[in-house]
């Protein structure tokens, strides 16, 4: 097994620095950058106007190999669950949600998650590792290639969210190089408004934002009690609902404009009136936007899904006291593929050969 660092996780400014070190043109990055991204060709010897030189020296230290789709299966509703393999097996899971404007991939960060949210499928997996840039890149690329080569759709994928297995800031640097990669202009150019990063309430990180390119922040509250939250997010008991907000308040808001609070209807838990009022001193109305999403039930989950009534209820109190709330429909959950139903599932036919 090979442990060079994968090709894709680079940054165009770190690739082209590389290769004038080595001697090779001040174009050779862009053209490499050009092969992968933009033109989806992934094997060097394909490169037509990369000199020889270059080529060798990315061969000879980097891992040019996109992950592997082991598995993947399709919704009713379009929605695409891929398990996404890597050289040492370990797997992810990444989803493609299409719409009639987009087509949006919700990427994972790590394999498993440390933070261990009690409503969360990937919660009860733990942390097994995180992923690194390239990897991150490559559920991208590889999803793309899959969908071209093999589904009656050639949509470009157009949106990213990082909502998928793990905290993403809690791999901050290989995310940070990772949204870069996306942003790039000569590359994938998917623009910064189309990238949503999602945090449970990693403090510290959040304290570090304005160091991260300028793309959607959503953060996971689905609570608006430190009681109820510690409950749902463990990580409340060190991060508390105080501590949260005085974080949030330091991030640069130009760049990132109005803030997104996710925020899991659970029945019974925190779809009440006193969560309502919570919300209400919490959230400043300018600058939030609250997305409801429905409590997906998943194979032995002790929480349930509020009824229809309900959730449209809440989110009638949310508008008509001056915020701009939307109820997230869930897809794919007859695949497990909606939010916090992510799990590997290692008995799943193995497509690895
Ligand atoms: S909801 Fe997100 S942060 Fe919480 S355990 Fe699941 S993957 Fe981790």
């Amino acid at each position: 097994m090979t442990t060079k660092q994968s090709i894709y996780g680079l940054p165009l400014e770190s690739l082209r620095q590389l290769l004038i070190e080595q001697g090779c043109s001040k174009f050779s990055g862009d053209q490499v950058y050009n092969w992968i991204y933009k033109c989806g060709v992934f094997d060097p010897l394909l490169w037509s106007n990369v000199s020889k030189k270059a080529k060798q020296y990315l061969l000879d230290n980097f891992n040019l190999e996109l992950p592997v789709i082991t598995w993947q299966a399709r919704s009713t509703d379009g929605t695409r669950k891929f398990l996404v393999g890597f050289e040492d097996k370990q797997t992810v899971e990444t989803v493609a949600i299409p719409a009639k404007d987009r087509l949006t991939l919700c990427i994972s960060s790590q394999v498993g998650c440390a933070i261990g949210c009690t409503f969360c499928h990937t919660g009860t997996m733990g942390l097994k590792r995180h992923l690194q840039a390239g990897e991150i890149v490559g559920q991208y690329l590889a999803v793309q290639k899959w969908l071209k080569e093999k589904s009656d759709s050639d949509k470009r994928i157009s949106n990213i969210v990082y909502m998928g297995q793990g905290e993403p800031l809690h791999n901050y640097e290989p995310v940070k190089a990772a949204t870069q990669v996306f942003l790039e202009a000569k590359g994938l150019g998917i623009g910064q408004r189309k990238i949503t990063l999602s945090t449970s309430g990693l403090v510290p990180q959040i304290e570090k934002l304005w160091d991260f390119p300028p793309v959607n922040i959503a953060i996971s509250l689905h609570a608006a009690h430190n009681d109820i939250r510690t409950e749902l997010m463990p990580i409340n008991k060190v991060y508390d609902l105080e501590r949260l907000f005085e974080a949030i308040a330091k991030v640069p808001l130009k760049a990132h404009r109005r803030i997104t609070y996710e925020y899991l209807l659970i029945a019974n838990i925190n779809d009440g009136e006193r969560d309502l009022q919570g919300l209400y001193k919490l959230l400043d109305r300018e600058h939030s936007k609250v997305n409801l999403i429905p409590f997906n039930e998943y194979p032995d989950s002790e929480f349930k899904q509020p009824s229809q009534q309900k959730v449209q209820w809440f989110q009638d109190q949310l508008i008509a006291n001056g915020y701009v709330c939307t109820t997230r429909t869930s897809r794919g959950d007859d695949i497990l593929a909606a939010c916090g139903q992510l799990k590997s599932e290692m008995d799943k036919e193995n497509l690895w050969d």
